[in-house]
């Protein structure tokens, strides 16, 4: 069994982004700029957003961080993406999920430039994906495959198996595995919480990637000898020997599954991370380079 590193990897992207930013610096003069919209005061979405304005930083990268209370009204919101599209500074867009209820998620996502998307969650950018056109590929399915591609993970005309239909993170990861390309060429089965059978789907595939959000959900009887196991899955569970009060678990039941799989993500240090350096790449080349 190989541990899938995150931070080795997301470390090496970084390095390789750090460079080809000043690359670009010098060659035409332009600063990746990204800003980002935050709402209300969540605290996994405030450790999200401070670790992608602290990346952006590590990689040369200016940022922008605007901030609104939870009450903000769907009219200033729209006013205040309007402004960055028009800011010929700012290359990437992304307003941190979830959206307070009152406001139409959709309807955002919407009014954001495409050529800024670098969260790759405008019906432009997903059509492109679906397409297999050139796009911003949304950033957490975007880091498993940079994770497949680093470890030179056979991919092509395997079974893969993803649980989660969300927009963010399975359809997005179904599109990309099933896509051809390689890594890709697999055939996908997308499972969610209406499948039935789905303990035999798992135990047939060769790659399963679980995003689900529901702790230690996949089990050793689930996994077929050999398997690659990503595990995108981010729970805050209560732990009150941690000094935050709580602990950080994956859909994967690690301890158990670990020794059965060819290959495996630890949860934390496995695709979180791999989300930021996927998105640091999204935002580089909205700036334009190479
Ligand atoms: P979501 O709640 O939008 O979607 C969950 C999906 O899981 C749904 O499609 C649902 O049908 C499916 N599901 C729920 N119960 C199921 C069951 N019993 N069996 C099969 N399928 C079931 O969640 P999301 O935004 O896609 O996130 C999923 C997980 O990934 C969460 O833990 C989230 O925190 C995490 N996440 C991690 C990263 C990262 O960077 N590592 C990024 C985004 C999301």
């Amino acid at each position: 069994m190989q541990i899938l590193d995150g931070k080795t990897v997301a470390a090496a992207a970084k390095e390789q982004i750090k460079a080809r930013t000043i690359l670009h610096k010098n060659n035409i003069g332009i600063t990746p700029h990204l800003a980002a919209i935050l709402i209300g005061n969540n605290g996994a979405s405030e450790t999200y957003v401070a670790s992608k304005i602290k990346n952006c930083e590590e990689v040369g990268f200016k940022s922008t961080l605007i901030r609104f209370e939870l009450n903000v009204s769907e009219s200033n919101l729209v006013e205040a993406i309007k402004k960055l599209n028009e800011d010929a500074s700012v290359h990437g867009i992304l307003v941190q999920l979830p959206l307070p209820k009152h406001i139409d998620e959709a309807n955002i996502i919407n009014c954001i430039n495409p050529a800024k998307d670098v969260d790759g969650f405008h019906p432009i950018s997903v059509g492109k994906l679906v397409q297999g056109l050139d796009t911003f590929v949304p950033a957490t399915p975007l880091g498993v495959m940079m994770m497949l591609k680093y470890y030179n993970i056979e991919t092509v005309g395997k079974n893969a198996v993803v649980i989660g239909r969300s927009n963010i993170v399975g359809r997005p990861m179904s599109i990309l595995l099933s896509a051809n390309t390689n890594p890709g060429n697999c055939t996908v089965t997308l499972c969610h919480s209406r499948t039935q059978n789905l303990e035999k789907i798992c135990a047939e595939a060769d790659i399963i990637v679980a995003a689900l959000g529901i702790p230690n959900f996949l089990k050793v009887n689930m996994v077929k000898e050999g398997a690659v196991v990503i595990d995108v899955g981010i729970t805050r569970v209560v732990d009150e020997k941690k000094k935050s009060g709580f602990a950080i678990k994956g859909d994967v039941d690690f301890e158990n599954v670990a020794a059965k799989c060819s290959f495996i993500t630890p949860v934390p240090g496995g695709v979180g991370l791999m989300t930021i350096a996927a998105l640091l790449e999204n935002t580089l080349k909205a700036a334009g380079a190479e």
